[in-house]
């Protein structure tokens, strides 16, 4: 089939992807096993200049000018207090949900749309960035133990990509890869070193103690739904990962450095750095049309449909694909090119499905056909398939909807929610192209009575809305907003 109306960014990201897998690898191994000191310093910021391309051909820069100078300046600031104060630093946000932030060779330092989200001050933020600055001033990226790190990655995206049938796109293995971090010994080096780098520019270094709370949180409702969708976590694998809460050495480092700590007040206050991240965009901004709770747009082909509760909606490609909670039933939507002329019956034998319980129909006022194919091939393999498919001759084209459950063998265990989804596509009408918003922070002022129940109730975050908006409000598990308080929601 061919599906271009649906496809979108995510397909160049995918090969790009690949090819960074491919090149990663090849660095890895041409690795030197010497000694740190055995690669120059003109190496090194070459390096990391090349895989910098890679990285923001992979994830994009979020375009926000003013976002990016706060960030570089924040980061600037604590790279003059380091250890290379004369090597040139890149700070750059990636426009990507995935909570990370990481560093390459020779200065490149970057934090995610995601990580941004879940941030409450600047001390976080210098956090962060102070710990990343330190794998770049001990070049951790360039030791030969990280050829190791980089192998068990490796293994560890292998594992993903057998564990879940078609819903893992290379994008979130690499991102994983790239996430590892690195050994423990390198991670506790760099959250001493990025707090006597903090502390020196100012901040307190027990910001660091409450990023990792806020982070940890995140980990916690990832993993949770994780279990309960029958999927692997993506999980934030940086510093936080290495850290129990008693980390005994991990507090000895982080008051050594607050002795370190110089008067620095011009930092700005909390309520102006949330203001900062007002309007920043929310979630993934990559997918083909627009989800909001759990109603799909796509306002360039003017169509819509609604989701079971508790399903996610992920980009294909080729178009979109949901799957149930638990990921035993997906559900598809591509588009075909159809011509004109064809009546949709030709068009449905021109498929070659082995079709039983057919029959023409209309589906949100256009011309369709609904039916169960034999024998079809789905993301669980040869299994019995709920489709429908709906024409737009205006367009020349044909929407395909296709559902698979994995236990079939007959019967279709989701025939019921597979319908119900596919009679939920309709055109958008005037409304619906006002409410098809892609979803963004907005900083508001908590009212009396405001509670973090009513604000998940109005929020168009498609699952777990509640979880959500606590931890990025650093309200996990129970709290709720004080009045006059400023807190994050997502409009
Ligand atoms: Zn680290």
């Amino acid at each position: 089939m061919s599906l271009n109306s649906l496809s979108n960014r995510r397909e160049t990201r995918r090969i790009a992807t690949v090819r960074w897998a491919a090149i990663a690898l090849m660095v890895a191994f041409a690795l030197p096993m010497g000694p740190v000191h055995a690669m120059s310093e003109k190496k090194e910021i070459e390096l990391g200049q090349e895989e910098h391309q890679k990285i923001i051909a992979q994830y994009g820069v979020y375009n926000n000018k003013e976002l990016n100078e706060y960030v570089n300046k924040v980061g600037q600031r604590i790279a003059e207090q380091s250890s290379r104060p004369e090597l040139e630093y890149t700070f750059t946000i990636l426009n990507d949900e995935m909570i990370n932030a990481f560093a390459l060779p020779g200065g490149f330092v970057y934090v995610t749309r995601g990580i941004l989200t879940h941030m409450n001050s600047e001390s976080e933020l210098a956090a962060v960035l102070g710990h990343e600055i330190a794998h770049v001033t001990e070049k951790h990226g360039i030791r030969a133990k990280n050829r190791q790190t980089f192998m068990e990655g490796v293994n560890q995206a292998a594992q993903v990509l057998s564990g879940v049938p078609g819903l893992y796109q290379m994008g979130q293995i690499v991102n994983q890869t790239a996430l590892m971090g690195y050994k423990r010994e390198f991670e506790l080096d760099a959250d001493r070193i990025g707090a006597e780098y903090m502390a020196k520019a100012g901040y307190s270094p027990d910001a660091m103690l409450k990023t990792i709370e806020v982070l940890k949180n995140a980990d916690r409702i990832e993993i949770a739904q994780a279990r309960l969708e029958n999927r692997p976590p993506r999980v934030y694998h940086g510093f936080l990962s290495s850290h129990p809460d008693n980390d005994k050495r991990y507090r000895e480092a982080i008051e050594q450095a607050s002795a370190l700590r110089v008067d620095y007040d011009e930092f700005i206050q909390q309520d102006e750095f949330l203001d900062r991240l007002n309007g920043m965009s929310y979630g993934d901004v990559q997918r083909a049309g627009i989800l909001r709770k759990n109603r799909y747009y796509h306002p360039k082909l003017g169509v819509k449909m609604s989701f079971p509760a508790a399903w996610r909606v992920e980009a294909l490609a080729v178009g979109i694909q949901a799957a149930s909670q638990t990921s035993d039933a997906m559900l598809s939507l591509t588009t075909t090119p159809k011509k004109r002329g064809v009546s949709i019956d030709d068009f449905v034998s021109g498929m070659g499905l082995k079709i039983r319980e057919g029959r023409t129909i209309t589906i949100g006022g256009m011309p369709a056909y609904i039916g169960i194919a034999d024998r079809a091939q789905t993301p669980f393999g040869i299994r019995p398939m709920r489709f429908a498919v709906v024409a737009d001759d205006r367009r020349r084209m044909a929407y395909l909807l296709a559902g698979a459950g994995q236990y079939d063998l007959t019967k279709i265990a989701s025939d019921r929610a597979f319908i119900s989804t596919i009679f939920s596509f309709e055109r958008m009408d005037k409304q619906d192209y006002e409410e098809a918003r892609r979803p963004q922070i907005q900083i508001v002022r908590a009212e009396p009575g405001t509670t973090m129940e009513s604000l998940a109730a109005e929020s168009p975050i498609t699952n777990y809305a509640l979880d959500k908006l606590r931890v990025i409000n650093d309200l996990y598990p129970k709290g709720q907003p004080a009045p006059g308080q400023l807190i994050k929601v997502i409009d």
